[in-house]
């Protein structure tokens, strides 16, 4: 099958290629067009998903195609912008119709839940690589930005952490765990859901926010540099889920939940007063906005145990 033969048959024809709100034109053209309505501001973000790297050489290429475009969506998220589509741009080894078939599958499934379209793409041959590139739709001046925490916020997230880390070693083979326990975590590391809904009820209350991918005591070291405040977390109130415990055993879930990469869940900051205007929004505290610069981790006494090794960097500072 020719390079224009694949483009069409499976991802031309797919169900998340037929276009939807904001797509004046998909793939098929130079571009892609997109529509947006006045006062909004277009908000963009890729990321790369490199076998071996990113994922197992051998894997579920439908379960891959919902994680590839999952972390790319939940960049949106973070920034409290509506998704409008993305684009793919797809390095391919010799693959079989099987797996094109089912990858395509699992992108259009995530592109469903998200409601963004695959409006465009590159494809070549090489050892497996994922890049989508992904476009969304913010009220001008009203994305959340990393920037804006303020001393005396709240710090917030959005759901339990640590569940893709604990996962990690089941990914990889090196584990197993009973199927109560190994379910929740896979779903969670295959199928992450990116928290558009979220982020855009945090618009205009929310001072500062992102997505949790590189572990939580390091994500976090980005909110407190960008704002120019400390952050401080009280481990007692990390909300770690029931099956990563039963997993990994309370101090290994802990690890997990602070440290562990790929959550995809968004960390924010916000005032107090907000509280009472998000009722009905998950959303758990977790700490506080501080004069002063770094994160902080502090234990029920209040002692600072924060650990040395924060969470997960493809290149290391030098020190
Ligand atoms: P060009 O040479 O003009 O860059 P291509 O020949 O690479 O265009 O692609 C033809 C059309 O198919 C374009 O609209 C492009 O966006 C789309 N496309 C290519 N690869 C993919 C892909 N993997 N998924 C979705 N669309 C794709
Ligand atoms: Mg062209």
């Amino acid at each position: 099958m020719g390079e224009f033969e694949l483009i069409n048959h499976y991802f031309a024809a797919a169900p998340c290629a037929q276009g939807g709100e904001g797509v004046a034109l998909g793939i098929g053209d130079d571009c892609a067009l997109l529509d947006l309505p006045p006062g909004e501001q277009l908000a963009v973000s890729t990321d790369t998903l490199v076998a071996g790297v990113h994922f197992p050489t051998v894997c579920e290429p439908l379960l891959l195609g919902q994680r590839a475009l999952a972390v790319a969506a939940s960049d949106l998220a973070a920034m409290g912008a509506t998704a409008i589509g993305f684009t793919l741009a797809l390095t391919l080894p010799d693959v079989g119709p099987d797996w094109l078939g089912a990858f395509a599958d699992g992108l259009s499934r995530m592109a469903q839940r998200c409601r963004m379209s695959l409006i465009g793409g590159d494809t070549t041959r090489g050892p497996l690589s994922i890049t989508v590139t992904v476009f969304g739709r913010v009220p001008a001046g009203q994305a959340l930005r990393r920037s804006g925490a303020r001393p005396g916020d709240l710090l917030c997230v959005g759901g339990t952490l640590g569940k893709a880390a604990g996962a990690l070693p089941l990914v990889l083979g090196e584990r197993e765990a009973p199927a109560e326990q190994a379910e929740p975590l896979l779903a969670h590391y295959w199928s992450p859901l990116p928290q558009l809904e979220l982020g855009q009820r945090l618009r205009g209350h929310a001072t500062a926010a992102l997505d949790i991918s590189d572990g939580l005591l390091a994500d976090c070291g980005h909110i407190a540099k960008a704002s120019g405040v400390a952050l401080e977390v009280n481990l007692a109130q990390v909300p770690v889920s029931p099956a990563l415990q039963a997993f990994l055993g309370p101090d290994g879930a802990r690890l997990a939940a602070l440290t562990g990469g790929d959550d995809y869940v968004l960390a924010f900051t916000l005032p107090a007063a907000a509280l009472a205007e998000l009722e009905g929004v998950e959303l758990h505290v977790i700490g506080r906005v501080l004069d002063g610069q770094g994160v902080t981790l502090r234990d029920a006494q209040g002692q600072d145990i924060t650990p040395a090794q924060r969470g997960y960097q493809h290149f290391r500072e030098t020190p």
